[in-house]
């Protein structure tokens, strides 16, 4: 009965919404325009109710020139049952091309498995004829230095232009209704002839990359076939997308490391558009989350966040009046990371838009019951989606297609208004200097870690920043830094004079060869946004961060990086650099045996592997040969010539002494170590960005699944270390026991029905995890000389199934760090896994573990929760107390250690107790957590006193190897390179990682390792 009378509501609603759209389909449809009435037919087939469809795609228009769809898929897009591969959604847009000169397509690159990207761009022929010319006028638009910042010729060139709308569908390739909802969209773009339409096609050019991540989608269209065949089965997860990464492939707007982002990012300064929309599927019906909640990103200028309130709500507005259910803004998605792809539009003068459609993961249609929390009606969402609907593809296909056409038409209406817009951003990111600053970023000379600052320059060059180079030493004034003692006297003088003093100044002077990122550049704030620090209050309404809080490129990177605001900085005399930014490098000197720097720059690794048959060997101490200092871990080379070690530092931008005789200082050989770098078959998204900067580093390494391991009991025949990057979120727990082994099997693996899959890794079953065995074969790798690195939860791994011996968890009170930077100090700089590393360095910490020490295998005798007080007595807080009547004796030591350290053993404890650690097996603090007050470093930060001054990187001895435990996770995003090398060092010092171990003053135990 309930359901009768709700059908009739519906109904009722439907006719009054019908009464409206009679006005609006004079302007969307034209009533001569011919319309394919089978087409048309099917459309309405497959969608499961008419109010999940729109005046704007509930017909298709016909032409008798121009191929449908059909013409690839045999059936209309968004058709149960059926997703395109890559191949078929390009040759549909090919086929588009040859038939109208209203399509034009593009080749934007390919990606890291050498699938191509396009690009489609569709308006009308005078457009399309225009191109270039309308991109010669929009670049001087997007960049007003090029017409002298004159606001008439401004003017003239709006007139006189076009915008470019970019569409960007299917990124999430799990998201998989974009590429047909794209196809059909061109189609209808090149060939309708309603009044609407052709405004579209005349007042802008679409531009459309109907699927982004290609190699993810031909995996999944791969699986979604799997699942076809095998009726009534579960299927398997996506468990590769790309190459490195899955759902992060949208969190890579500000490195730029993978393909993709380079590529659609290239095609936006290319095409000088002014939106970039990206399209994904996993919220119902369609939540336009450009507007978003706060906190917004605090770098953008307030022109764009305009411009989001605008078009979003313009678009839930017009959604509604069609009375299509479940389209909302706002919403709960915070605007504050640039990580995503649609920012790199917010971050280079465009509007960045983004579509949460609702997708099946597939093409079948479901039955799909939705959550209080998703059905609920609340502000922003007046006319929520269905608690229950049959849902199709078509439907997803629909709504995407109803929202890009009203905000095609929207911005078709307003393109001068907009292209105004995109002018005066670009003006003022230029005239950033005068008005909120800084004036630039300054990058000095005598950085000591010049590779590592040419990688960060270089990532700004791909963001389009422009780098000039100091051509003489130039000074500017800064507000003094701030000493302790600073802080009091001025205390005191405010106090004395009850008046507010000036910041006091000075003037740094930066030597020639500085490089400086200027502010007077169109794309200014991009690198303010990525170069600045980040401060999001632990009282922020918004408790739940989207993603991570913090990103500061300089600290992580570990690169000097300078904010000026003093103006005068611009009259630097600098040079332009065109090309990729490189440090040089080269041979000094005469001679057979070369010495190169430590000073962890990540081309250090690759020299090791590139140079496979010389003889590297690392200084144990600091040392100073030829005049130069040399910082411990040093390379000694020898057994290469000049004339083969040339090209290869050069390339590497590392400078190389020679000289006839090696320096006189204690070294270890470093090894080119065999690495193997293992995955789960539950998640492969972070490890990926592991794999990617090793790749990248040019260190060859075997990938291996945790089956693998448990198959394998002889792990150390084959590798000197094995990394365990993180897991995602899952336990440890988790990681050994895998997926319920109940229902069928879940294969991974390339066959003729799934031609994409299994090329990365493979598996006949991805349900059994890591098991005991493979813990067990970790231990034995281990104890037979082996090297396990962990990070985050595979450090938790080994720390909770007794791989590291002494190091504890503790569990988390108030403690929240959500892609926090954090500092770090230096416990022990003569241990290898530091080498080439000055103090101080930020590092990544997503609510990362907080480590305990003790002498204790079992973790035992840790330091109370708080220090004993003395108990009521005699004398002062301070004095003991003393029993009366019988002489005074002497209280026994209570013992103290620092945080990051373990309590020293009490007689009672040392007495018969199995537990004990001997000495040389003790877990070595490297690293650890800075005091409370200097934690935070950027982003999110709340009880910081929980982890303060708790170890951060500890290598635990274990009988011939070493367990390396990061607390943080080292190697994100391509965004922490500065502390990729810890990595690298436990790689190249695998077989000496006990060098400068301090020696314990306790009896040492016959069964003593290295
Ligand atoms: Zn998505």
């Amino acid at each position: 009965m309930e359901k009768i009378l709700g059908r009739m509501i519906l109904f009722a609603a439907a006719t009054i919404v019908a009464a409206q759209f009679m006005v609006a389909q004079v302007r969307i449809r034209d009533p001569k325009q011919a319309i394919d009435e089978e087409y048309t037919k099917k459309i309405r087939e497959y969608t499961t109710e008419p109010f999940f469809n729109s005046p704007w795609t509930d017909y298709l228009p016909a032409s008798a020139t121009v191929p449908t769809p059909k013409a690839v898929l045999g059936d209309v897009a968004g058709a149960p049952n059926k997703l395109p591969y890559s191949t078929d959604v390009y040759r549909y847009m090919r086929m588009l091309e040859r038939a109208t000169g209203r399509v034009k397509v593009v080749s934007i690159g390919t990606t890291e498995e050498g699938r191509e990207m396009i690009a489609v761009a569709v308006a009308s022929e005078r457009l399309i004829a225009d191109l270039e010319q309308n991109r010669s006028r929009l670049a001087r638009l997007a960049d007003p230095r090029l017409i002298n910042m004159d606001d008439a010729e401004a003017e003239r060139l709006v007139a006189a232009s076009v915008p470019i709308y970019y569409i960007t569908g299917s990124i999430h390739a799990p998201e998989t209704g974009a590429p047909t909802a794209l196809m059909e969209l061109a189609y209808r773009l090149a060939v309708d002839e309603s009044p609407a339409i052709q405004a579209i096609r005349d007042r802008l050019v679409t531009l459309i990359t109907p699927m982004v991540e290609v190699d993810g989608r031909d995996r999944q269209v791969d699986v979604y076939n799997w699942h076809l065949a095998h009726p009534g089965q579960n299927w398997p997860n996506l468990i590769y997308w790309g190459k490195y990464v899955a759902h992060d492939n949208n969190r890579d707007a500000m490195a730029l490391t993978l393909k993709l982002t380079q590529n659609v990012l290239k095609t936006f300064i290319d095409w000088k558009a002014q939106v970039l929309h990206d399209l994904h599927e996993s919220v119902p019906y369609l939540y336009d989350n450009t507007i978003g909640d706060e906190p917004y990103n605090a770098w953008l200028d307030p022109i764009l966040t305009d411009e989001w309130q605008m078009i979003g709500w313009h678009n839930v507005s017009e959604m509604t009046k069609l009375g299509m259910p479940g389209v909302f803004a706002h919403g709960d998605f915070d605007t504050w990371s640039p990580g995503y792809l649609m920012f790199l539009a917010a971050t280079h003068n465009g509007i960045s838009r983004l579509y949460e459609t609702f997708g099946n993961a597939g093409a079948d249609t479901l039955e799909r019951t939705l959550t209080p929390q998703q059905y609920g009606r609340t502000w922003y969402r007046q006319n929520p989606p269905l608690p229950k609907a049959k849902w199709s593809q078509r439907n997803n296909n629909n709504y995407e297609q109803t929202g890009l056409l009203i905000s095609l038409d929207h911005f078709a209406e307003n393109s001068k208004l907009f292209l105004r817009n995109f002018y005066l951003k670009s003006k003022r990111s230029i005239d950033k200097p005068k008005n909120e600053g800084p004036a630039a970023y300054v990058f000095p000379a005598d950085d000591p870690r010049p590779g590592g600052q040419a990688e960060l320059l270089r990532i700004l060059q791909l963001q389009g920043c422009e780098v000039v180079q100091a051509a003489a030493p130039f000074s500017v004034t800064m507000r003094k830094a701030k000493s302790d003692k600073d802080d009091k006297t001025e205390k005191n003088e405010k106090t004395e004079k009850n008046e507010k003093k000036e910041p006091a100044t000075e003037a740094v002077q930066f030597p020639a060869g500085s490089y400086l990122v200027r502010m007077d550049q169109p794309y200014s704030r991009v690198a303010d946004m990525l170069l600045d620090y980040q401060y999001w209050s632990p009282n922020d309404p918004q408790r739940r961060p989207y993603d991570d809080t913090a990103w500061t490129f300089g600290e992580f990177g570990n690169v000097k990086v300078v904010r000026i605001t003093d103006v005068k900085v611009l009259d630097a005399p600098v040079r332009k650099l065109q090309a990729p930014l490189q440090a040089p490098g080269g041979i000094r000197g005469q001679g057979t045996v070369f010495v190169v720097n430590h000073n962890s720059d990540n081309a250090l690794v690759t020299l090791r592997y590139k140079l496979r048959n010389a003889r590297m060997d690392a200084a144990e101490e600091p040392f100073e040969f030829q005049g130069v200092k040399f910082n411990r871990g040093s390379f000694v080379i020898r057994g290469v010539s000049p004339g083969e070690l040339r090209p290869v530092v050069s390339d590497l931008g590392l400078q190389a002494i020679a000289a006839s005789e090696a320096p006189s200082v204690v070294t270890h050989p470093i090894r080119a170590a065999r690495l193997a770098v293992v995955h789960t078959w539950l998640t492969t998204q972070d490890e990926g960005w592991w794999r990617h900067a090793i790749d990248n580093a040019s260190i060859p390494f075997t990938y291996i699944s945790t089956q693998a391991v448990a198959r394998d009991s002889n792990l150390r025949s084959k590798y000197d270390v094995i990394i365990f990057p993180p897991a995602g979120r899952n336990t440890p727990q988790a990681i050994v026991a895998g997926m319920p082994m109940w229902g069928n099997a879940l294969p991974w693996k390339k066959t003729p029905e799934t031609p994409n899959i299994g090329n990365l890794d493979s598996t006949d079953d991805m349900r059994p995890g890591l098991s005991w065995t493979g813990v067990d074969n970790l231990k034995n790798f281990v104890q037979q000389g082996g090297v396990l690195l962990g990070s985050m939860n595979t450090s938790d791994l080994a720390i909770t199934f007794g791989l590291a011996p002494g190091v504890s968890i503790a569990p988390k009170q108030k403690f929240k760090a959500t892609g926090t930077a954090l500092r770090t100090k230096l416990v022990d700089a003569s241990s290898p896994l530091v080498y080439g590393y000055t103090d101080n360095l930020a590092v990544y910490c997503f609510e990362c573990s907080i480590y305990n020490l003790s002498n204790l295998a079992n973790g035992g005798g840790q330091r109370p929760a708080v220090e004993p007080e003395r108990t009521t007595g005699r004398g002062t807080k301070d004095d003991p107390d003393l029993p009366q009547g019988r002489p005074v004796v002497d209280l026994p030591e209570i013992p103290k250690a620092e945080a990051w350290e373990a309590l020293p053993l009490t007689d009672e404890q040392k007495r018969n107790n199995t537990a004990v650690i001997p000495p040389e097996f003790r877990p070595r603090v490297v690293l650890r957590y800075a005091d409370t007050k200097e934690l935070l470093v950027s982003g999110l930060l709340d009880g910081a006193s929980e982890i303060a001054q708790h170890p951060a990187v500890v290598d635990v001895p274990v009988d011939r190897g070493h367990v390396v435990l990061f607390s943080n996770n080292p190697m994100w995003r391509g965004e922490t390179q500065g502390s990729y090398f810890l990595v690298y060092n436990a790689i190249l010092n695998f077989d000496s990682l006990n060098a400068g171990r301090k020696k314990s003053d306790e009896a040492v135990t016959p069964s003593a390792g290295r």
